[in-house]
């Protein structure tokens, strides 16, 4: 088996991406590695050559509540689970690595998309994803990157900013990987109590329930929404929206063409899921 790469600086993974021959297929993850983030390595390793994960709890993300200083690290897990699946490096640099200057050039997310659902629950957090994105994208000049549907609006962000700057990096979406249960994998799910975790099943049931209703053949989003919040009791959701690839809200669900998204806090843990139809 092929010995696994870290590198810590920027100057590192610019000399081995320099001499890489064939195609280079890029993960970008902040870590605490689950089956989720090993799927989308899996999918780059089938694609190219080589295959790069990065792991960075990106500050620029989160807002002052948020919970970046407990954010789960699992480094040497990761190293291994990396190493298991043949993953030939990861990235893994500090902040003042990718964030070297006091007054940097940012990046203002679309005002549509940019602005609804986790835009408006989350002030300043797609800026900050699509800084990091950015940065990571130019450093590693990967021919394909593979992001989860799991955040269904960081991926249509990401594939609009690759189409608006003429990245050349294509991205690849990713389905959602869940748990035997149904819940969405998540580094966050360690946060939840059984009880909590209990109640979260609510949320990929539910969406379930939308789904199943859908194939047999309702069409009606301001009645799924209706009747789906009543299954909802036992979180708190903070949205949960029927909207096309652009993030329009649907009066009526237009197959292949909507997302149903839905967001809601379980305790103190914020969990997302969502149905693509
Ligand atoms: P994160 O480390 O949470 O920022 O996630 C890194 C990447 O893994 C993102 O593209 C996520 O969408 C993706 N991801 C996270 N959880 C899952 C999951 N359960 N299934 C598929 N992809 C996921």
């Amino acid at each position: 088996m092929k010995r696994l790469k870290i590198f810590q600086s920027k100057q590192e993974l610019r000399e081995w991406r320099e001499n890489l021959g064939g195609s280079l297929g890029f993960v970008p993850t902040m870590g605490a590695l689950h089956a989720g983030h090993l799927s989308l390595a899996q999918k780059s390793l089938e694609q190219n050559t080589h295959t790069l994960f990065s792991i960075f709890v990106n500050p620029t993300q989160f807002g002052a509540n948020e919970d970046f200083d407990k954010y789960p690290k699992t480094l040497d897990k990761d190293i291994q689970l990396a190493q298991s699946i043949g993953v030939d490096a990861i990235f893994a640099p500090n902040i003042s690595e990718m964030y070297e200057d006091s007054d940097p050039i940012t990046l203002n997310p679309p005002k549509l998309m940019g602005s609804v659902y986790e835009g408006s629950h989350r002030e300043g957090h797609f800026a900050g994803v699509l800084q990091i994105v950015l940065k990571l994208l130019m450093l590693t000049q990967a021919k394909y990157a593979y992001f989860g549907r799991k955040d269904a609006q960081q991926l249509l962000l990401i594939q609009k900013m690759v189409k608006d700057f003429f990245i050349p990096t294509q991205i690849i979406p990713c389905p959602i990987v869940r748990d035997i249960d149904g819940l969405a994998l998540s580094s966050r799910n360690i946060y939840l109590t059984q009880k909590e975790r209990q109640d979260a099943l609510q949320i990929p049931q539910t969406l379930q329930w939308i789904q199943e209703s859908f194939l047999q053949g309702e069409r009606d989003t301001h009645k799924l929404r209706t009747l789906a919040l009543e299954r909802l009791d036992k979180v708190k959701v903070d949205y949960l929206a029927f909207c096309d690839h652009s993030l329009q809200e649907l009066p009526s669900i237009l197959p292949s063409q909507t997302l149903v998204l839905l967001t809601a806090k379980v305790g103190n843990t914020r969990l997302l899921d969502n149905l693509w139809l």
